[in-house]
């Protein structure tokens, strides 16, 4: 008989968000006359932009067609997008050759399979609270993870542990849930760590796009010898729309290797031979709808999204500094991590929310056990409800 992974039965359930629709579904039925507002959207809701849907239109009508018909395309992606990736890149300073960029369906996809090039001797050294993909996929490996304690104390970034030597440290910055953004000096610390242990940093940065200060690093390549130590994970869902259309890149350097028997192994290599064995590529028309977000156009319009979610980013945060409710987030980032006000605890606070507001957000529980007393709004909404949601706090808090 088949025996299964015996490694899922240690995942546990997450019933986060099915707990908040039963909740908001029996509060509806009780209260048919609220209209509830959501801030607990952890996707986009604005549409692709103009120049990503001609360009989608447009490869339709070249796949409809004998001559510029597109059967298998390369695993990791065709030239013209990595190419552009690279240059987007280079307009932050950091060089890479298209030969380091892994076209995907997504960086969740990515993040998962990565977890393939790795023994599952090695510890992994994961944040808490967090995107559960990282952790969920380490336990299916059975691979040891050790917790980093995110809190108020380190304002929600933490740093190298003074003991513990890694094998695989995930960082996400902008952070999913918390919003908070490593300092350049806090990454140069990341790395430094990792090539002191010879660990790989797998850094997030699905969120690079919604930094506006210019001194915070969009990419760990833009520290010193991060390219020795780290492998990028992005994606065009929250910068471009992409989360129903879907499109990540994850960067590969050759300059990384990890160890084997006493050698050096490339990981590009690896992760080369993963792809093309696994996997076979992102269709042509959503790679030259991608491939638009990177146009001028496509860069002003991707501009404009971010600058939309920043507005509602901005109307939570001053309702709840005008509180003196402490939270991190929301400057660089479309999320806000607020304390629980009240000295409630994060499904208390939703419970209160819900009841008094009828407005919704995301306990910091549901994120893991230092995420309790912490509650994550988002500023995916509709902006005249974000502000309307805010008002109805502000008057009931
Ligand atoms: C949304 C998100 C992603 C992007 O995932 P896709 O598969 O590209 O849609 C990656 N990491 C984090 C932390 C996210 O919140």
């Amino acid at each position: 008989m088949a025996e299964i992974n015996g490694n899922f039965l240690n995942l546990e359930e997450s019933y986060l968000f099915s707990d908040i629709a039963k909740k908001v579904a029996a509060y509806q039925k009780a209260h048919p006359e609220k209209r509830v507002i959501r801030l607990g959207i952890g996707d986009v809701t604005l549409p692709l932009t103009p120049s990503v849907t001609a360009a989608l239109h447009a490869a339709v009508d070249e796949m409809g067609k004998a001559e510029t018909f597109h059967g298998y395309g390369p695993e990791q992606g065709y030239d013209f997008l990595r190419n552009e990736i690279a240059a987007y890149y280079q307009s932050r300073g950091v060089e890479l050759d298209a030969g380091e960029i892994f076209v995907s369906d997504g960086a969740k996809s990515d993040i998962g399979n990565i977890t393939d090039l790795f023994s599952s001797e090695n510890t992994a050294l994961i944040p808490d609270p967090v995107y559960p993909v990282y952790v969920d996929t380490n336990l299916m490996n059975g691979r040891r993870i050790v917790y980093l304690k995110a809190g108020e104390s380190n304002g929600f970034l933490p740093m190298p542990p003074a003991e513990a030597k890694a094998g695989l440290i995930y960082l996400c910055s902008p952070n999913n849930p918390t919003g908070a953004v490593y300092s350049k000096e806090q990454l140069e610390k990341w790395v430094e760590y990792a090539l002191d242990c010879g660990a790989v940093i797998l850094f997030d940065a699905a969120y690079e796009a919604y930094i506006a200060d210019p001194s915070l690093p969009h990419s760990i390549y833009e520290i010193k010898g991060a390219e020795r130590c780290a492998i990028e994970f992005c994606s065009l869902s929250k910068t471009a729309g992409f989360t129903g259309t879907r499109l990540g890149y994850t960067v590969v350097p050759y300059a990384l290797t990890a160890a084997f028997g006493g050698k050096e192994v490339s990981l590009n290599r690896l992760w080369l031979r993963r792809q093309t064995t696994k996997f076979n590529g992102v269709p042509y028309i959503i790679q030259k709808g991608a491939q638009a977000v990177f146009s001028p156009e496509g860069q002003k319009e991707t501009q404009e999204l971010v600058t939309y979610y920043m507005k509602n980013a901005s109307v939570i945060a001053e309702a709840l500094s005008a509180k003196g409710i402490p939270y991190v987030g929301g400057i660089n980032s479309p999320y806000i991590w607020m304390k629980c006000p009240e000295g409630l605890k994060s499904w208390e606070f939703f419970d209160e929310l819900l009841n008094r507001c009828s407005v919704v957000g995301t306990p910091g529980a549901g994120f893991g056990a230092n995420g309790e007393g912490f509650f994550r709004l988002t500023s995916f909404g509709n902006h005249q409800d974000t502000i309307e949601a805010m008002e109805r706090f502000s008057a009931a808090f």
